[in-house]
């Protein structure tokens, strides 16, 4: 731990926080799954600070793990259990820099929370469309760096289609700084992409210049039965097109999973009087004043519920009904924790073969586990579904999942390869799918990923042991 000591005697001690009781908040993740540990914190104020303690990291080689509001469904922003990395968080660099209206665009600091980013831009009468269940605590530098999905993806793109520029602090504490909010720009190659969804494993970014969009002026939110989960493709595209494309989020529920939710919070009611197999949340949205986007919908619903696509549905009569809707959809992860947690899968598959990935990775839970609850749900507009098995409440649950995950999961991570899906739709890779990664990953890809690692960052100080398997 020598070369920790010295890192540490290098910096200012303003930014060094020892304190094991704040600490220890830094170094378990948010699903409480891994628990590392690390003697300091580092809390950087400004640019500058950060190459500092880049810097002192790569002459000593001292693993350094980024953090933005360590809501990692993957273990990624926690340090190792051996003591040997430090966590450099970016909490302390949370200012907007500027705003440009007439650009559509935004540049701040990688540090700052994602709602209060939205805010900003809100407040100058646009719309940063960002948007996650984690908002109120992931940071914007956290979700480029996990390239962040989220509900709005089937109109706006992940997170990675919304940055125009982005300043990182590289693994020999040098600057690459392309922080320009042009929307044209193809002078050389496009590197700050390398940076996005790399799970802070080749630098640190400070800075984002992000594309905002013209504010809604009119929100529809509906709720809406479907009778079989094969009629999601469909219906999303009659959607699409009787709105203008207004579509902006389109998720899926399954009633087991709408069922664990209202047995851990019995004050919440079922949206529909009569219950369903499976629901849509859709929203639609536009920056129009004069279109008549509620009559879209309502028509909309009439031809879906016509032609036998939907069997009920009804459209949120206010801001506090559409809440409610939405408290719905988002609280079923937490629903999965009070009755124990799940086996978590997320998958995604294009939206033509959703359907039929969710039927036959049911077979084979169902041919397993009669007891186990499946809850499915996801942004299915983007083909993502998440496909967690709550493990049955007589089972010794950290048993079963452990089981499942070896003997199971397998089974339905190879379903969704033989389809052309993916194993991590928008969680990313971390520390706990590095396997997968060597298992399913695309031909060639690791091997590139390993030399691009090792020319950046070939003393691997840069969140060691995530997102890149060893040789
Ligand atoms: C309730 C809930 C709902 C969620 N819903 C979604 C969802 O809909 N879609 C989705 O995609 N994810 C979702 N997530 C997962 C998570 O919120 C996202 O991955 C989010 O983008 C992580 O942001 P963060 O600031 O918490 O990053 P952290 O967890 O702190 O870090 C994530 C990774 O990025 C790295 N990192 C962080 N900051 C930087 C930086 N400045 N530079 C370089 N590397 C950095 C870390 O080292 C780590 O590898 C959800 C999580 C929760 C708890």
């Amino acid at each position: 731990m020598e070369a920790i000591e010295r890192v540490l005697s290098e910096l200012p001690q303003e930014i060094v926080t020892m304190d094991q009781d704040i600490v220890s908040a830094y170094t378990t993740d948010f699903r409480r799954q891994y628990a590392g540990t690390t003697s300091a914190v580092l809390r950087p104020r400004n640019v500058e600070e950060v190459q500092k303690i880049v810097r002192a990291c790569a002459a000593n080689h001292v693993g350094l793990v980024p953090q933005g509001g360590n809501t990692s469904y993957c273990t990624a922003a926690t340090p190792s259990d051996r003591g040997d990395e430090l966590v450099l968080s970016l909490e302390r660099m949370n200012r907007v820099r500027e705003i440009d209206a007439a650009n559509l665009s935004l540049t701040t600091d990688a540090g700052i929370v994602l709602s209060e980013l939205q805010q900003a831009a809100s407040d100058a009468d646009l719309m940063l469309p960002l948007a996650l269940g984690s908002q109120q605590s992931c940071r914007i530098g956290g979700n480029l760096s996990t390239n962040a999905g989220g509900i709005n993806v089937v109109r706006y793109g992940m997170a990675r289609d919304l940055v125009l520029g982005l300043e990182v602090v590289l693994p020999d504490g040098t600057l690459y700084s392309e922080l320009s909010p042009l929307r044209k720009n193809n002078s050389g190659y496009d590197v700050k992409q390398l940076f996005l969804g790399a799970e802070g494993t080749l630098g640190i970014i400070t800075g984002v210049s992000l594309k905002l969009v013209r504010k809604h002026r009119q929100t529809v939110t509906a709720f809406l039965a479907i009778k079989e989960i094969a009629s999601v493709a469909s219906l999303l595209a009659q959607a699409q097109i009787q709105t203008g494309e207004a579509v902006t989020s389109f998720e899926y529920i399954s009633d087991s999973s709408l069922q664990l939710l209202l047995q851990s919070k019995p004050n919440l009611r079922r949206p529909l009087q009569e219950a369903s197999d499976h629901y849509v949340l859709l929203e639609v949205a536009t920056a129009s004043p004069v279109l008549d986007l509620e009559g879209a919908v309502s028509l909309l619903l009439a031809e879906l519920f016509e032609s036998g696509l939907i069997t009920d549905g009804t459209i949120a009569a206010s801001e506090q009904q559409r809440a409610d809707f939405w408290h719905l959809r988002e609280n079923i992860p937490e629903a999965e924790v009070h009755h124990g947690g799940s086996v978590k899968h997320d998958i995604a598959v294009r939206t033509s073969r959703l359907a039929s990935f969710v039927e036959r990775a049911t077979e084979v839970v169902q041919d397993t586990t009669q007891d186990a609850v499946l809850s499915i749900y996801g942004h299915v507009g983007d083909g993502n579904v998440h496909f967690n098995v709550v493990p049955p409440a007589s089972a010794d649950r950290a048993l079963f999942k452990r089981r499942f995950e070896a003997e199971i999961s397998p089974k339905i991570y190879d379903i969704a390869y033989e389809m052309g899906g993916t194993f991590s739709a928008e969680y990313g890779i971390g520390r706990v799918k590095l396997e997968l990664l060597t298992a399913y990953g695309a031909k060639g890809k690791v091997e590139l990923m390993r030399t691009l690692k090792d020319a950046l960052d070939p003393s691997d100080i840069m969140n060691p042991g995530k997102v890149v398997p060893k040789r």
